[in-house]
This record gives C-alpha cells, structure tokens and sequence, in this order.
C-alpha cells in the first residue's frame, strides 16, 4: 500500500473493519482474522509515521487517558498514537487530583468522561476493572492494564514485534521468564499465543510466582507445547524468544517475599552468550534487578525501540478501528 503524501492519507480502504465501536478488554476478543487485520494497519500506520509523521483521520476525536496506577510507555504511546492520528487528549494521570480523590466510583468517572471522550483508555489496580467501566460506559473503553489481570495492548504489540521480526510466530519457542503469576503482560500473551499454530512455550518462575492455572489450562486446551521450569539456563538455547519481565513488587503482600525472589533472574550480556544469534530479547519495561543495561546493546535486545515504538503503531492501528476510521 503506498502513501499519497500530497493528499494526506484516509485509512479508508479496509474491508470490513472488525473493531469498530468494541471495547478492548481481553485478548479473548482476537481471533487470528482479527490480528492479521489489525496488524496490517499497524503496518500502514508505521508508514505513516516514518514517512510524513502524522495524518488527520482521527480529528476532531478525544481520547480520555484515566490512569489510576503509574505509568510511562502505556500511557505516553496512547497519547502519541492519538496526537498522529490528529485527534487529542484527556490526560488523567494523577487520579488524585481528580474527584476519584473525594471517592468518586469508578462507574461514575468513566460515565463523566464519555461524556466529553469518544473513547476511554483504562488503567486500574483491580482484576475485571475494565470489564466493570466496559459496562456503564456508552463509548469504547480500552483496558491499558486492570492490575495483575491483562494487559491486551500490550499483547498485541508483543506479538507484532515477534511476527515483525521473524515473519510469523508458527514453530518458534518462547520462553517467558520472571513474574508471571503477578505479569499481566505474560498472562495476555500466553493466552494471545494459545490462538496460534505450533507455538512452544516455556514459563520460567520461581515456584511462588508460576503461571496462574486457568492460563494453563487454556493452553491445555488448545493443545498449545508448553512446560513449566524454574532454571532459565537450560532453555536459553533453544529460545527464539526470550521476555523477561519484572518482579511486581507492588503486588506483593509481604515484602519480605518480594526480597527472596526479586533477583532469581538477572540477564547479562553473558546470559546471551548462550543464545541463538537470530533470537530476539523482550522486556515490557520497566526493567528493575532482572535486566542489565549492558545488554542494550545486543542486536538481539528489542526492547528499547522496536517493541515501544511498535506500542505506538498499534495502538495507532487500534484507536483507528474502534473508532470507526478504517
Ligand atoms: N509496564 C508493564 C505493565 O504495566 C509491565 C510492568 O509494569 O512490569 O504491566
């Protein structure tokens, strides 16, 4: 598909446009038609940046960003995204200066803002919390992350930066390594890839934090190749992926069970001396213990700008198609 840079581009030419008017809030939602869809608008958004920076198919259109925990990637790539588009934004990063403060619920905020946003983008501390604003909310809402719960955005950049990088995710390992009982990033992952071909997988955690057994047993269903191991040596070399994710310490009832398990994986330079040439390295970020910065530099370390721009272009590619202008 070219770019007319003279006419500025419509993103009008995709058939039947399966997000229009949805709210996001699991990877459930996503079929692979839905994916591929999505991915090649994600494809084109890229285009568009890289080649003249922005478009105007979303003017006009607000988006309220309501985040009630911490964020920086999630939050700044849906404002980013939003601003390409030629829409604009309703920051609420600091629910404590907003009436949330005074004990507004959550069904009440999410009202009050669709009254002014066309669509909401979700951060909570509670599982099902998107699930519950979905419910009173009359325009599309977008879970950014409901706690230890999903974090499909994520997913679905995780999952284009691996199908950008080796042409499709059919046959390769993926070995998610870390916090995965607390990780909502790997729990919408692992169910992202159940819906896939020939995927193998590997959880490597300690045994407080495995992967939550519903997970498991979708991936048991779907007859999808996993084991689960607290040793990350052994499986390095056979990883075409590697995501390493933080411990979450904020989930932690007892700190002094987040200090026994905080540095169980740190990833080095040496770590990667293991590892094919052709694999790619991945972290949600932020990175705490578990990943040194001297790994950066790695070819392999994706991190850093592919995965966060990638965050960029789908959710450029998202907000387009819920709202209707694809
Ligand atoms: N940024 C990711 C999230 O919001 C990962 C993390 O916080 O560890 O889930």
């Amino acid at each position: 598909m070219s770019i007319d840079v003279e006419r500025r581009p419509e993103l009008e030419n995709f058939p039947e446009n399966p997000f229009k008017g949805e709210h996001i809030i699991s990877v459930d939602q996503f079929t692979p038609e839905k994916i591929d869809y999505l991915f090649g608008v994600t494809r084109k958004m890229r285009e568009i940046v890289e080649t003249i920076g922005s478009t105007d198919s979303l003017k006009g259109k607000i988006l309220a960003n309501l985040f009630y925990e911490p964020s920086t990637r999630t939050s700044s790539s849906f404002t980013a995204a939003m601003e390409r588009l030629g829409g604009s934004v309703i920051p609420i990063n600091e629910v404590r200066y907003s009436s949330v403060a005074k004990g507004e619920n959550l069904p009440d905020t999410v009202r009050t803002l669709a009254c002014y946003a066309d669509i909401i983008v979700l951060r909570h501390p509670e599982v099902d919390s998107a699930k519950l604003a979905a419910e009173y909310s009359p325009v599309p809402v977008v879970n950014a992350g409901d706690g230890p719960g999903e974090h499909p955005t994520q997913a679905l950049l995780d999952l284009f930066t691996i199908v950008d990088k080796f042409g499709r995710v059919e046959g390769k390992h993926i070995v998610m390594v870390g916090d995965l009982k607390y990780g909502r990033t790997v729990h919408s992952l692992a169910k992202l890839l159940s819906i896939q071909d020939r995927v193998k997988i590997t959880f490597v955690s300690p045994k407080d934090l495995k992967m939550p057994p519903e997970i498991l047993f979708r991936l048991r269903e779907k007859r999808i190749d996993f084991q689960e191991v607290e040793e990350l040596e052994s499986t390095i070399s056979s990883a075409d992926v590697i995501y390493l994710t933080r411990v979450q310490k904020e989930r932690f009832e007892n700190q002094e069970e987040y200090e026994k398990v905080k540095n169980k994986y740190v990833v080095t330079p040496e770590t990667l001396t293991l590892a094919k040439k052709e694999m790619i390295l991945m972290h949600p970020l932020p990175r705490i213990y578990e990943l040194s910065m001297a790994v950066d530099k790695d070819p392999r370390a994706v991190y850093i700008r592919e995965q966060m721009r990638n965050g960029m272009y789908v959710r450029m590619a998202l907000l387009a198609a819920v709202l209707g202008k694809v």
